[in-house]
């Protein structure tokens, strides 16, 4: 690859990012995606709710997607951003962003960010190997697996209070697990009058199982019989190059600000897909990153 000037960059290969390629190219405009498609939380998920698809594996769509946007022009080079460099205002050639991968330096117009969120692992034994056997990161995504089996969620902040709400109304028994809560009161009336069994001021200490989990095991040495482990930990932006451009975040100060053109409030950079917000859902990634990669080419086209 030798070229290095672009339209249009956009960072990552997941659905949001495939999406806005894909609708940016067919603008016939010069487009770069940077990022790993195997590194999107899409590549080991199977999809049953996407709309018209039945059943899809993530690794088949980030396939298909990326060939689609290579039909239509988009370039991809499998390497994280590591530097944004916001256009110097006395460089007069009007050279726009630099933009520093692993291996190269990029010039661009406008940019698009959708390096979707990194999921918090606990890092306990059991917890890799049972990953898609019972150990789960997304509740909305899951839980319906769960139908009628006892589980467990793992987390003190309030997405896993929300999460054991969710999850209540499908297993038969819903565990909520931490050393520490750290939400409002009256969130947690609610979680006693659904019936979530509280485990405050616990550690875990392993999940185990073999061909599927059966159980969690506590550092004080107690067990909880559950087939199901969901992890909650909150969901955690890339931030720090939004951060150093700028870029503002929403009040949590995990996600992008974006308005309904996906623009950020740096002009020329727009991001989409779980960068900017919950649900974390490829529904969403998708729409969003279909408005950005159109709003991209219109600020290029104006610029
Ligand atoms: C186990 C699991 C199951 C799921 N099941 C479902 C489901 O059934 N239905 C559903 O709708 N959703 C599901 N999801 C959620 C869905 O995968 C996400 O909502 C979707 O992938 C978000 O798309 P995205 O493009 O915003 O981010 P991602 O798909 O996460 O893609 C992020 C991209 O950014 C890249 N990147 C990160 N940092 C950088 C950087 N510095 N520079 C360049 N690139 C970077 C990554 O390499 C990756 O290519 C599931 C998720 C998980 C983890």
């Amino acid at each position: 690859m030798t070229e290095t000037n672009y339209d249009i960059i956009i960072l990552g290969a997941g659905p949001a990012g495939l999406q806005a390629a894909i609708h940016s190219a067919r603008k016939g405009l010069k487009v770069l995606i940077l990022g790993k498609n195997d590194k999107s939380s899409l590549w080991w998920a199977h999809i049953e709710n996407f709309c018209c698809t039945l059943e899809i594996s993530g690794e088949q769509i980030l396939r298909t997607g990326q060939q689609q946007a290579e039909s239509f022009g988009a370039v991809f080079f499998n390497e994280d951003v590591l530097k944004i460099k916001t256009p110097d205002l006395m460089d007069l050639s009007g050279g726009g962003f630099t933009v520093t991968s692993e291996t190269k330096e990029f010039k661009t117009k406008a940019i698009i960010i959708c390096t979707g969120t990194t999921r918090n692992k606990l890092g306990v034994p059991g917890e890799k190997d049972l990953f898609g056997k019972g150990v789960s990161y997304c509740v909305e995504c899951d839980g319906n697996f769960f139908r009628g089996e006892e589980v467990a969620i793992v987390g003190g902040e309030s997405a896993a209070a929300g999460g054991a709400l969710h999850l209540s109304h499908l297993a038969s028994k819903v565990h909520l697990v931490s050393n520490e809560f750290n939400f409002a009161p009256e969130l947690m009336e609610k979680l006693k009058a659904a019936d979530i069994i509280i485990h405050e001021g616990v550690e875990v200490d392993e999940i185990t199982g073999g061909s599927g989990v059966d159980g969690l095991v506590f550092k004080d040495g107690n067990k909880l019989d559950v087939t199901g482990v969901f992890i909650e930990l909150g969901a955690k932006g890339v931030m720090s190059l939004a951060a150093e451009l700028g870029i503002q975040l929403d009040e949590s100060m995990k996600f992008i600000e974006t308005d309904k053109q996906q623009r950020t409030n740096v002009p020329g950079i727009f991001a989409a897909g779980d960068i900017c917000g919950p649900p974390l859902q490829m529904a969403k990634a998708v729409g969003e990153g279909c408005v950005a990669g159109l709003s991209a080419a219109k600020y290029v086209r104006k610029a």
